[in-house]
């Protein structure tokens, strides 16, 4: 697997000097993409430890090979963005670590979907960054209560996570500054009702791309849930696949990474290119679609 390629998981950040530094703790440049992809399988397990890579210019993937965790540092701060599940989080903890970053050094922390396997580790994260979290007025409940919302086509088939406090609220639309970066949050209910998209700019020298994060968006619910059912939710749903269509977008990245073949397109050296968010969001219609019409032949 990364054996070769791993640097230590867990080991400590060099110096405080360093908290800004792209290099890893072990004083070596960060995975390429492709490197990272050699250690991974499509659809792998949501824990399985994956070392951090660079994605681009301030843009880091520190997840796990089934689960993405995105971090945007700088030695001004850093923004964290979903955390895998509370297992997950040590790795992305580690993660971060041996990038040479320090998880104290993350202002933000905010969300793709409101579920166990990207926000079960907020708790975990909250304790040992003190950032403030940042979440959708829906996921806000669910972050603060620990349990999902009863419009979620999941609700009844996760246990509940560990309650955090959210400090702020952001809609659909508005952005996030951190300082040094702004994040605009995409309202994209559907796979959850709170679920988000990020979108931000990212430079690795004069090479600038849009990056897109765009939430799963896949029509899985429990047996006895329908789409059609609540008022209003298909039309939202509709309107988030249109508001990822319509997304500056020269980079997608999602919280599944197969979900957008991020593997293989990872394996290629770059994540850019091959798929784009309209194709994304296309596809992801054509799913709705044929749980449409399944659900009207029921
Ligand atoms: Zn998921």
């Amino acid at each position: 697997m990364f054996d070769k390629l791993l640097a230590p998981i867990g080991a400590i950040a060099l110096t405080a000097c360093a908290t800004g530094s792209a290099q890893t703790a072990t004083g070596g440049q960060p995975l390429t993409a492709a490197e990272w992809a050699e250690g991974c399988e499509p659809w792998d397990e949501w824990d399985k430890p994956a070392p951090p890579f660079k994605i681009h210019g301030d843009t880091y993937y520190v997840g796990t090979c089934g689960i993405a965790a995105i971090l945007v540092a700088d030695r001004r701060g850093h923004f964290l963005i979903d955390s895998g599940t509370e297992a997950g989080a040590e790795i992305v903890l580690a993660n971060i670590r041996s990038l040479g970053f320090d998880p104290k050094d993350i202002r933000f922390i905010s969300h793709s979907h409101e579920h166990y396997d990207h926000v079960g580790g907020f708790a975990v994260l909250a304790e040992e960054t003190g950032a403030q979290i940042v979440a959708s007025p829906i996921a806000k409940e669910v972050l603060e209560s620990g349990v999902l919302n009863e419009a979620d086509p999941q609700f009844g088939m996760h246990d509940p996570m560990k309650p955090v406090t959210v400090a702020r609220i952001i809609e659909d639309r508005e952005q996030l500054d951190i300082g040094w970066k702004t994040f605009t949050a995409i309202g994209t209910p559907g796979h959850s009702p709170g679920a988000l998209s990020w979108q931000w700019k990212s430079c690795e020298e004069k090479d600038c791309l849009s990056i897109v994060y765009a939430d799963s968006l896949s029509p899985v619910s429990r047996d006895d849930f329908l789409f059609s059912d609540p008022p209003g939710y298909v039309a939202a749903y509709r309107t988030s696949l249109l508001r990822i269509a319509h997304a500056e977008c020269d980079m997608l990245l999602t919280p599944h990474p197969s979900a957008s073949q991020m593997l293989k397109r990872a394996a290629s050296g770059s994540l850019k290119g091959w798929l784009s968010c309209k194709d994304y969001a296309a596809r992801v219609s054509e799913r709705l679609d044929q749980r449409m019409l399944q659900e009207s032949a029921r």
